[in-house]
């Protein structure tokens, strides 16, 4: 096992991925035995070319897949023992996602957006609002609560989704290529509020092929077929 001295009486992992191999039907073998350990508040990039397993990776670690073998432990439940009604609540009280094409629902407001992010959460109707618009606050879009997506830039509709993915207060936000659609300003606007989220002690992943973002983050996991080919948290 990886790490370990930064984590000392930190509790469990907040992810723990051991030899995991996800084949899909017709032999491709997109992950070939990936194990690494993410610790609480870490921030992490990880790159690779297109094809390397990255989204893969990304998707067993939110949970969204299962693998063929080895195991995944999410703040020390071992996943394959959760039935998929476990699964979805971990999911829902445990990870926040943010995809490259923001999926925000057209049809709702900013805020109404952000109250998504509580759906599963039992947080009772009266005090989403109220959530909402403070994580609205917090992500520089407090003016913006009231507007529809249409009427948002890309930037604020991909700060929207980040408002959405932490709510909740995940114990993890996982983010696959965030600034992939945002011209450089936004990008970099979206990334400087995945580091002050950091900072504030969220645990964030980010699947980026930007490698002047990359370098930029605390810890860079490297992968290349299906493997991970370079770690620079490993020898914590
Ligand atoms: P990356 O995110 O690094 O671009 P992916 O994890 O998306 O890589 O893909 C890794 C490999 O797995 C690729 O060869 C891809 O074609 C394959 N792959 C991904 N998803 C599927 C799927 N649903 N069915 C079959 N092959 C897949």
């Amino acid at each position: 096992m990886t790490g370990g001295t930064s984590s000392a009486g930190a509790g469990p992992p907040v992810l723990l991925l051991r030899d995991v191999v996800r084949s899909y039907p017709g032999g491709v073998r997109a992950l070939r035995g990936v194990s690494i350990r993410i610790d609480r508040g870490e921030m992490l990039a990880i790159v690779g070319p297109s094809g390397s397993g990255k989204s893969t990776m990304l998707n067993l670690m939110g949970t969204l897949d299962r693998p063929t073998s080895g195991s995944v432990e999410l703040n020390g439940h071992p996943v394959q023992r959760l039935d998929d009604r476990r699964l979805s609540a971990a999911r829902a009280h445990w990870i926040g996602f943010v995809f490259q094409q923001f999926r925000l629902s057209d049809g709702m407001t900013a805020a109404e957006n952000v109250q998504g992010g509580l759906t599963y959460t039992g947080m009772p109707h009266r005090h989403r609002r109220a959530a909402a618009l403070d994580v609205l606050a917090r992500v520089g879009l407090a003016d913006r609560a009231g507007h529809l997506p249409t009427e948002l830039s890309g930037g604020e509709q991909q700060r929207v989704a980040v408002a959405r993915a932490i709510v909740n207060r995940p114990a993890i936000l996982l983010a696959d290529e965030p600034t992939g659609n945002l011209d450089t300003a936004s990008g970099a606007a979206v990334l400087g509020l995945l580091t002050e989220l950091h900072r504030q002690g969220t645990t964030v992943v980010v699947i980026t092929h930007d490698r002047e973002l990359a370098a930029g983050m605390p810890r860079r996991v490297a992968m290349r077929d299906g493997l991970v080919v370079n770690d620079s948290g490993a020898a914590r």
